[in-house]
């Protein structure tokens, strides 16, 4: 049914509806109150107390006047049977005639003795009824947009109430009953209509352990179909092992080993492996990549190394490379992008295809290159959190029919509610530990006027051979957006302060070779500044570079921001991370979290509970998600409906039985990238 023929709604409605997101008779009943006004309690008059009130009272005398131009005051003298009341409203002028007199009313308002004399001052108010929908009740208040007020949504609300509560139950009898759990309808009817904040607590935990159960079934299926995968076995040669750690430039921390070694059991499986490695940056992920690749290598299998961007695809070569040489194995790298010419495309796909290069290091695309890799037997994956099932069938279609074992590797920490929910189907290993000749990065928040100040220390750690890392939320001057660029700031700083030191520009337009010889020289020490954009957020390594500057920092999300910073203080020397400000405004909460903390972990869970679920998905992603109610800090919530997934799925009965909720666990089921 079109919204607009709904009762009350109407075409103009329905545009304003389509605003706020609302375009089906579905969205409608669950476009939930942002949140709720208790006007329930009836109180007689005479034992009013100052504060929010509800009364029901007869309307005696009500009159309206314009005391100058522009201002008019509607007065009325309401009673009942304890005692008489004053109302005022401003600007109503259609209140007098809307009323009738010697008629009860519900009025609903804010209560307080002005003058020495009580008053109710702009209250709603309405005939009395068995139904009240804008007094004297727990008032809903709706999302708004220009010209469409809550106190209509409510209307609409009303005249939808049959519906709502005709609404089909779409979850599991058994399930309802073992978490006792009330009704879909009761619940949405609730949510519009609740008869106490116990209901709408009530009703909130059943919506919300819904959206979690969906969630779950799907994280918990998904995992239950991988485990039926057969793979690849991967011994471990000890001497292999050895002979790489031994090589390394430094020794492992123990949660490096710790987590190598869990790795290195899963390949000994025949069960795919599929185990994400979370790490903060800078925790040293890439090493133990490495060491799960030599084994797969020694055994003649293949392994895809796959990087969000093409100039982490080149660093991560790079330092393969290195890794590999002292094995032996650094002539089997080979680096495949979209840059790759076409040439030497033809010759890698050849040493591919004949085996003499088994480390294939690119982007998220090699699952759809055209490489041979039907030898598949290790994918490694670079700060993308989980496939979903398409990609998992391609993956599975490159190996050539067998799923290979999968590592994904991220920095940006999951709070354990949302790796319950979300990545359920995934075994979870944290490197919890740094290398230990890291110090703490030195993080403060800037505010424009003291950039002199901050300049002239930027000059003593750039004079004793350090590097700096300027990054700006644009790359050019927009018209429509108020925030430095990196072009802009490129010229300030490479003409003015810092005009006697090498200053490079680097941003995401810019061709790949460009980015990767800027990039290049700024590695090699050859430039002391590199300004650009996020487009260095994840991975880069330049160990020598102790400042970060965020221009604009005010722009940037938390966990971006921590990236960020993760891009210093990966030497022996001591980072700086500056956030300038491009006002001197109070700082953010965000912007203060980073400057007392550098626990990627607890700034995670603050980022969830600052912007709530849509900051860990991203936008386009937060609304396939559709988590309306549940909050992911319910750690009570989530761990129950996690449960009641698996015993869904143990219980063995069909999720088809279920249409509403196959649909949506479908749904989830694909939902990949979720960073
Ligand atoms: P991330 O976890 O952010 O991907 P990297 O793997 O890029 O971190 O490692 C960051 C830096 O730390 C690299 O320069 C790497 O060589 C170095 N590194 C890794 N492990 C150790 C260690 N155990 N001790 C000292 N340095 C290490
Ligand atoms: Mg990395």
């Amino acid at each position: 049914m079109e919204l607009q023929n709904l009762k009350g709604v109407g075409e103009a409605t329905a545009k304003k509806l389509a605003i706020l997101g609302v375009t089906s008779l579905s969205d409608l009943l669950q476009f939930y109150p942002r949140r709720y006004d208790d006007y329930s309690v009836i109180t007689k008059i005479a034992a009013l107390k100052p504060g929010a009130v509800s009364i029901e009272a007869t309307i005696k005398q009500i009159t309206g006047r314009y005391v100058r131009r522009g201002m008019h005051i509607t007065e009325a003298v309401v009673s009942d049977e304890t005692g008489s009341a004053r109302l005022v409203w401003f600007n109503q002028p259609y209140r007098a005639n809307a009323t009738k007199v010697n008629q009860p009313y519900f009025i609903s308002g804010t209560f307080e003795i002005s003058r020495g004399r009580p008053v109710i001052t702009n209250p709603a108010m309405e005939r009395a009824s068995d139904f009240p929908v804008n007094a004297a009740r727990i008032i809903p208040i709706y999302r708004e947009t220009k010209g469409l007020k809550s106190s209509t949504i409510r209307k609409i609300m009303a005249a939808m109430k049959a519906s709502i509560e005709a609404m089909p139950e779409n979850l599991p009898e058994s399930v309802i009953a073992s978490n006792k759990l009330i009704p879909r309808s009761s619940a949405v009817s609730a949510m519009h209509f609740p008869a106490s904040l116990d209901d709408l607590e009530e009703a909130r935990r059943r919506l919300g352990f819904e959206e979690v159960f969906g969630l779950s079934l799907a994280s918990v299926l998904n995992k239950r179909e991988a485990a039926q995968e057969k793979t690849h076995i991967i011994p471990f040669d000890d001497v292999l092992a050895k002979n790489f750690v031994q090589a390394l430039p430094f020794t492992l921390t123990d949660a490096q080993r710790s987590v190598s070694w869990k790795i290195l059991q899963d390949m000994q499986n025949d069960m795919p492996m599929n185990r994400m490695v979370e790490g903060d940056v800078g925790s040293g992920k890439t090493v133990v990549a490495a060491l799960a690749a030599v084994m797969a290598i020694k055994h003649g299998y293949q392994v895809a190394l796959m990087a969000p961007t093409e100039l982490l695809a080149r660093q991560h070569a790079e330092t393969i490379y290195k890794l590999l040489t002292p094995v032996d194995m650094q002539d089997q790298v080979a680096l495949l992008t979209g840059s790759t010419k076409p040439k030497d495309r033809t010759a890698l796909y050849n040493a591919i295809a004949s085996g003499k290069s088994k480390f294939i290091v690119g982007t998220h695309a090699l699952i759809t290159d055209k490489v041979d890799m039907h030898n598949l037997g290790l994918v490694i994956v670079d700060e993308q959190h989980r496939f979903g099932v398409e990609q998992r069938k391609a993956l599975q279609k490159k190996a050539g029919g067998r799923m290979p074992h999968v590592l994904s590797m991220t920095a940006t920490p999951i709070p354990r509610t949302l790796a319950l929910t979300l990545y359920g189907e995934l075994d979870i290993s944290i490197i919890a530990q740094k290398p230990s000749n890291r110090l703490p990065i030195i993080t403060e928040i800037i505010s424009p006027n003291s950039r002199a100040q901050l300049y002239a220390k930027i000059d003593t750690e750039l004079d004793s051979g350090r590097q700096m890392f300027v990054v700006c939320p644009l790359i050019s001057e927009s018209e429509t957006v108020k925030a430095l660029s990196a072009e802009k700031v490129y010229e300030q700083l490479s003409t003015k302060h810092f005009k006697n030191r090498k200053v490079g520009l680097l941003h995401g337009k810019m061709k790949p070779d460009e980015k990767e010889s800027i990039m290049n020289s700024f590695a090699r020490g050859e430039l002391d500044i590199l300004v650009s954009t996020t487009v260095i957020e994840v991975g880069v390594d330049v160990p020598n570079a102790t400042v970060m500057m965020v221009e604009g920092a005010e722009r940037f999300g938390l966990a971006q921001m921590h990236q960020l910073r993760g891009r210093v203080g990966r030497g022996e020397h001591q980072g700086y991370c500056y956030l300038i400000m491009s006002d001197s405004k109070e700082p953010s909460r965000r912007l203060r979290a980073l400057e007392s903390s550098t626990d990627g972990f607890k700034l995670s869970e603050l980022d969830l509970e600052i912007r709530g679920p849509g900051a860990i998905y991203g936008q386009s992603q937060s609304g396939q998600l559709d988590l309306r109610v549940a909050k992911l800090t319910d750690v009570h919530l989530i761990e129950s409906a996690r449960n009641a997934a698996v015993a869904f799925v143990d219980g063995g009965e069909a999720l088809a039985n279920y249409p509403a909720l196959a649909a949506h666990v479908a749904q989830y089921r694909s939902i990949t990238n979720l960073n």
